[in-house]
């Protein structure tokens, strides 16, 4: 079956609360069956109308890309990237975990947040980046609210004999959701408490005090450009790691506020 390259509507069917932070919503196409899905950090690249009452209108081609840098500014679709949480290519649904950055609601937030059943969405796969080397002795996965939703998924994909560590950054208890059982894993919440996202050390700091495990590492981190770059750093200056051993990927950029 030809997968598609090119962006295509889907509509909502569903959309659920998870926690303070994040709102899971349920998409429906007739097209989802030919969905590439290449892995569980699969990128979806979602296209939302340009404001709420506008009509959604998609590239139609598989140069999607300069399709829509020549459209009109009113119809041009505002462009985000999330994760693919779950595919289920036979009943042809999809879901995406939206985070909620309430302190700067950008549309994606906003359109997630006012979403309802019948709202329409552009979607296109785009890769994915979660690849450990065949002599992998142990993995680590660490992220923010932005990455759980490919951490979960992660989780639950990896093989039975697999280890790994993990580590994702939320807001308190009350965030945590469900993560799949998995003998190898150790899964750790941290709490960044009352600072805003983005804006915590919470990951660096319990990270430096945790001895790792021996053997071969793959590192997979994602979320706050500061908290990624950080994380990588300590991991090869200070933690022996190869560059090649890490992938790392800012998720989101924490906007400086004006002093
Ligand atoms: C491969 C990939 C996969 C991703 N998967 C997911 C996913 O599954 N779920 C998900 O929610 N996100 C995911 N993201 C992140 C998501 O693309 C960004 O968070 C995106 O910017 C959200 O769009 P928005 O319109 O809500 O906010 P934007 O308009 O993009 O954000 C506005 C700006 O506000 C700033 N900002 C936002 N929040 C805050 C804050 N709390 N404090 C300070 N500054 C802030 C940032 O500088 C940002 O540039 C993924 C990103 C990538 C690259």
């Amino acid at each position: 079956m030809d997968m598609l390259r090119r962006p295509f509507v889907g509509t909502v069917i569903q959309t659920k609360t998870l926690n303070r932070q994040l709102i899971r919503v349920t998409v429906t196409s007739p097209e989802l069956n030919r969905f590439e899905y290449c892995g569980p950090d699969q990128l979806v690249r979602v296209f939302l109308p340009p404001h709420p009452e506008a009509e959604l209108v998609l590239p139609k081609t598989e140069a999607w890309w300069p399709e829509l840098q020549s459209m009109d500014e009113n119809q041009r679709p505002v462009l985000r990237n999330y994760t693919v949480r779950s595919l289920d290519p036979v009943a042809r649904t999809m879901n995406i975990d939206f985070v909620i950055h309430s302190e700067h609601a950008g549309p994606g937030s906003t359109w997630a947040v006012n979403a309802i059943r019948g709202d329409r969405i552009g979607l296109l796969s785009d890769g994915a980046d979660y690849q450990p080397p065949e002599d992998t002795d142990w993995q680590l996965l660490i992220g923010d609210e932005t990455a759980l939703p490919a951490i979960a998924s992660i989780i639950e994909q990896l093989p039975p004999d697999a280890r790994a560590l993990a580590f994702v950054e939320v807001g308190d208890r009350e965030d945590e959701l469900p993560i799949a059982r998995h003998p190898g894993v150790r899964f750790h919440w941290l709490h960044r408490g009352d600072t805003s996202p983005g804006n915590s050390d919470v990951v660096l700091r319990r990270l430096r005090e945790t001895p790792l495990p021996t053997g071969r590492a793959y590192a997979w981190v994602a979320g706050e450009s500061s908290l990624v770059t950080s994380v990588r750093r300590h991991l090869v200056a200070e933690r022996g790691l190869e560059k090649l051993q890490v992938y790392f990927c800012g998720y989101w950029r924490r906007m400086e506020t004006p002093t």
